[in-house]
């Protein structure tokens, strides 16, 4: 491996993951990570960039919850990530029996539990905490689950924190839209090509372009005469919008000890939403419950839901139904008490997401020489310290099967009426 080269497109949580991975393991190894925003950027189009993300590793899903541990072991010890990392706990408004089964999982797992998660009556749980959940919307919730071990990191600091650290090791980031694939005599993929013309080559060439992986590939196909590269059904570009509050001094001196609250919605609502604890600059943010996509015509004919055209995604510029999906939030989650705030600095922000909300991580089946490392499906992000070792190992052949199967670029896809994170809106219609 070490005489191989690789060319990471993206550098989000998936692609500068990989890039450590990748430097740490084999340091004399060419590593080029390219991205169409540099890493200090004022703001930026990934997922990945954002003033905090939930770190937690309360999941159903076995799979999951194992990992998310493994990623929160490495948020809480290692001095690289610890800066970034506030175990504030997660208070779950749940109206299912998630409570149960994370603390199953946890148990399974051999972590520890007792103190540490627990489910409390909602007349009990509306008092912890100051009382600040006491007017959140409980209807149908027979338990709280407070995990006090997961918590919130700092998303741009950590971002910007590791891409520095991999550049430090050998990585060479380059700023750059990627525009186009490369392809040897046997139709190999020995690179990527920027929008102003310029080749870079590699052995190895890996996808973390997030949002944009769908049409970053059907440009692919177009160009090829290739179908195979298209993603199809596998994945789909989906956009949520955040707000935050300014809170005044008082008032954010009785949120400080405040843990992130999620809120497990009935489907009729959508998505589940929640808030984050105060930024630094005392700040409240939350995330609405409506999801949606961006269906566009391409110039081949074909339709796909892709980010807004334009260097920003249009991230900034907000229908007012989803300045009120955000409003709606606050009121589930701080009922009369969020009534005084006012949101502003709404955000889009785009995300790939796959049927099953699984990642892929996986070789791509049209071409020798291409891989696809992203699909964080909403949830992506906590995983940052430990997932590139994951796209490591497949690049290596020896991830585990249950993970090759898992995150294949060809698996099944999963009806997705069961998927309450699936878009069924369209911005336009918003
Ligand atoms: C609002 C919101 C809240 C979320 N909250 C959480 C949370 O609290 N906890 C959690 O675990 N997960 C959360 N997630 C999910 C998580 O943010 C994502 O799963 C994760 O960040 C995806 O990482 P990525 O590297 O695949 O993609 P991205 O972070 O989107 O990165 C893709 C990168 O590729 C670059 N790129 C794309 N196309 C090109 C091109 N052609 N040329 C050059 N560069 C290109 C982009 O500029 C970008 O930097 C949230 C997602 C959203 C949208």
């Amino acid at each position: 491996m070490a005489s191989n080269s690789y060319i990471i497109v993206g550098a989000g949580v998936f692609g500068t993951s990989t890039a450590l991975h990748l430097i740490t393991k084999f340091p004399h190894s060419s590593v080029t990570l390219i991205d169409r925003d540099a890493p200090d950027a004022q703001t930026r189009v990934a997922a990945s960039w954002d003033w905090n993300k939930v770190v937690r590793a309360d999941y159903r899903d076995p799979l999951y919850c194992k990992l998310a541990l493994e990623a929160r072991d490495v948020w809480r010890e290692d001095p690289l990530w610890s800066p970034f990392y506030h175990e504030t706990g997660v208070y779950w408004i749940s109206r299912t029996g998630f409570a149960k089964e994370v603390i199953d999982n946890y148990e399974r797992l051999g972590r520890k539990t007792e103190g540490a998660l627990y489910a409390l009556p909602v007349e009990e749980a509306r008092k912890r905490y100051g009382g600040i959940f006491e007017d959140a919307d409980y209807t149908g919730v027979e338990n709280v689950l407070v995990n006090t071990t997961s918590g919130w990191a700092d998303a741009k600091g950590a971002l910007r924190a590791v891409t520095e650290r991999a550049v430090q090791l050998g990585v060479k980031f380059v700023k750059a839209e990627i525009d186009g694939l490369e392809f040897g005599t046997e139709g190999e993929c020995v690179g990527a090509r920027t929008k102003d013309g310029e080749r870079y080559t590699a052995t190895h060439t890996i996808l973390s372009t997030g949002s944009f992986t769908p049409k970053l590939l059907e440009g692919v196909a177009n160009s090829t005469g290739r179908d195979t590269f298209l993603a199809g059904g596998r994945i789909i570009s989906a956009g949520v919008t955040t707000g935050l509050a300014q809170l005044d001094d008082e008032t954010a001196k009785e949120y400080a000890q405040m843990p992130v609250c999620i809120q497990e919605n009935p489907p009729e609502r959508g998505a589940d939403n929640g808030s984050l604890p105060l930024t630094e600059d005392k700040k409240l943010k939350w995330w609405g419950q409506c999801i949606f996509k961006n269906t566009q015509a391409m110039p081949s004919g074909r339709h796909i839901s892709a980010p807004p055209a334009g260097a920003d995604y249009s991230q900034w510029k907000i229908p007012e139904f989803l300045v009120e999906d955000v409003d709606l939030s606050n009121k589930a989650i701080f009922g009369k008490r969020g009534e005084v705030w006012k949101t502003t600095s709404h955000r889009v922000c785009w995300e790939a997401l796959t049927p099953s909300k699984d990642f892929i991580i996986s070789p791509h089946s049209a071409s020798r020489g291409l891989y696809v490392a992203t699909c964080g499906s909403f949830h992506g992000w906590k995983f940052f310290p430990a997932i590139g070792s994951y796209v490591v190992r497949m690049l290596e052949g020896t991830l585990e099967p249950d993970l090759i199967k898992r995150w294949a670029w060809d698996r099944e896809l999963p009806d997705v009426s069961g998927n309450k994170v699936w878009p069924l809106k369209e911005l336009r219609e918003l």
